[in-house]
């Protein structure tokens, strides 16, 4: 699905109608003759496309005098409506899998961890698209499923839906996207998860109308993702972003690729865990542990994500000297919720930049996503982000699958 270069009338159309819908997220409720200024389209052009996104459920007209949806004067505000559709959301990550449901603005409405008893692909999707059908049957409250959207770490070829490589999972070449498409008779789209998070940055985070942005994704696997203006980069086969092996000077650790020094190696959950209980800190190697530790206060804990935080600032300091985003948002639990650590990070930054951004403390920032909605927010994004650039395209989309899945359950 390239819905990335809009080159005919029907996608110019359909982008068209995605900026207004994403003018509507933003600001609304918001009159018909705002949206034409914020948008740069016609008055009669936003007036053809909020009459057919109202059409389609995806907004309303805000007057209790007006019949429900319709669509017509232009000083009337029109908003999102959130009555119509649901998006589901799938989060990968290494112990466990995150299900979620989210409403139209990003936010979650329902979401279940399950931890992983057989990490293997078909298990996993298997048993991520039984919950998924549970949580709609008593969650979405008449709401239609518009589509899925799946978030791992790794490595994942977009418009192929495969994810090609997770080490830390050893998955490889797995049809993510259409192993859950057929499991759920749902739209389905995959994405690696930094670039989802960043995705949903842009649409109802920090990164809304900023011109480029830089996202950081710190966990057991480590990904970069960057966008300047409406573009966000994939490269070949979206292999853009794979920061993991990123040498560090004065790094040791030795990495599974066989070199030593990697970033990952240095900073992700497993490598922190594993140091902490071997030196005693934690008495069994879980992170989550570790992060509790830390939290209570624990000196040596919170040395660890101080070091953490300067490995993480060392690296910044290198990508934003070659992309110069005017924002880099970070997800990594010391900078969330260790204050202290945040500051070494925008100290590494100033020291190792070659043109520090002139306030670190605005340009570097952790997420201001809530921590536990994180996961599910990643994987909502992928679909939402597809909907606010063509919601039309995403509806007929959804529409073909529906009706394919309903053929194959009837035969
Ligand atoms: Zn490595």
């Amino acid at each position: 699905m390239n819905h990335r270069t809009p080159r005919d009338p029907v996608h110019r159309r359909g982008a068209s109608a995605g900026s207004v819908l994403r003018a509507v997220l933003e600001h609304g409720p918001v009159p018909r003759s705002t949206i034409a200024r914020l948008t740069g389209l016609s008055p009669a052009s936003v007036s053809g496309h909020t009459a057919e996104l109202a059409e389609q459920s995806f907004i309303r007209e805000m007057s209790e005098t007006t019949r429900a949806k319709a669509v017509g004067r232009p000083h009337v505000p029109v908003d999102l409506d959130l009555s119509g559709y649901v998006v589901a959301s799938v989060h990968i990550a290494v112990p466990h899998t995150t299900i979620a449901l989210l409403d139209l603005r990003g936010r979650v409405l329902v979401r279940h961890q399950e931890p992983h008893l057989q990490p293997e692909p078909l298990a996993v999707v298997s048993r991520a698209s039984e919950i998924l059908a549970r949580l709609l049957a008593e969650h979405a409250a008449g709401r239609t499923p518009l589509g899925l959207g799946v978030a791992t770490g790794g490595w994942i070829d977009r418009e192929a839906g495969v994810l090609v490589e997770h080490p830390l999972l050893g998955w490889q070449d797995v049809a993510l996207r259409d192993q859950f498409a057929e499991r759920t008779g749902l739209l389905a789209e995959a994405d690696g998860h930094s670039r989802a998070l960043l995705l949903a940055e842009r649409l109802f985070g920090s990164a809304r109308g900023r011109s480029s942005v830089m996202h950081l994704f710190i966990g057991n696997v480590v990904d970069a993702a960057f966008a300047a203006g409406e573009s966000v980069h994939y490269g070949p086969r979206s292999q853009a972003g794979a920061i993991a092996h990123l040498p560090l000077a004065g790094n040791t650790e030795p990495c599974f690729c066989g070199r030593t020094g990697c970033l990952q190696a240095a900073v992700s959950e497993q490598s922190l865990a594993r140091r902490a209980f071997a030196e005693g800190i934690i008495t069994e190697p879980e992170f989550p542990l570790l992060l509790e530790t830390a939290r209570y206060g624990d000196p040596s804990a919170l040395r660890l994500f101080t070091e953490r935080a300067r490995h993480i600032g060392r690296a910044t300091a290198m990508l934003t000297d070659v992309f110069g985003p005017e924002l880099v948002v970070i997800v990594e639990p010391g900078v969330m919720f260790l204050p202290g650590t945040l500051s070494a990070l925008h100290e590494e930054m100033r020291a190792h930049a070659w043109s520090p951004p002139p306030d670190v403390t605005r340009a570097v920032v952790p997420t201001g996503f809530e921590p536990d909605s994180i996961l599910a927010i990643a994987g909502g994004a992928v679909i939402l982000d597809a909907l606010y650039r063509d919601p039309l395209r995403l509806l007929a989309e959804h529409e073909r699958a529906y009706s394919a899945s309903q053929r194959c359950i009837h035969i």
